[in-house]
């Protein structure tokens, strides 16, 4: 049973490939702080990143939904669902087109900012990862975004 050796969690979510130090900000976009229990791991070595972040949530699988949020962060994440001690699916994270009501629209005088419209934002561009406000067309970096 490696893989129960390498996560040490028998049910749950491990988010590995997290860049070092982005770990709480994971937690924080996925809105998971209250559910389940976390444990956090900062600064692993990695042979790949160098250094790394590892999330393990017990008794909690995350859904496709939740994990694509990721993608702003930490694009090059992988998420491990764990039963009964075994890896049961491994996957990368996917990048939407599309992110709605997660990125907070900076412009102050943008509809979402006044009203209870659900912000959107379109990817215009991969690399950097830039997205476009769909209501005031504002662009913001994914680097810098601010999340709901
Ligand atoms: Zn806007």
């Amino acid at each position: 049973m490696k893989t129960y050796k390498v996560y040490a969690i028998s049910d749950g979510t491990v988010i590995d490939h997290i860049p070092a130090t982005r770990a709480l900000k994971v937690i924080d976009i996925l809105g998971i702080e209250n559910e389940g229990i976390l444990t956090i791991g900062i600064g692993f070595s990695s042979k790949k990143m160098g250094k790394k972040d590892i999330i393990k949530i017990e008794n909690k699988y995350l859904g496709k939904d939740e994990t694509d949020k990721i993608s702003l962060i930490a694009p090059d994440a992988t998420i491990n669902i764990i039963k009964n001690g075994t890896l049961k699916e491994k996957r990368r994270i996917e990048r939407p087109d599309t992110y709605i009501d997660i990125v907070k629209c900076r412009n102050p005088n943008c509809i979402t900012q006044s009203t209870g419209v659900k912000t959107k934002f379109r990817v215009v561009k991969s690399s950097p990862l830039t997205l476009r406000c769909h209501y005031c067309e504002r662009t913001v970096e994914a680097g810098e975004v601010e999340i709901l």
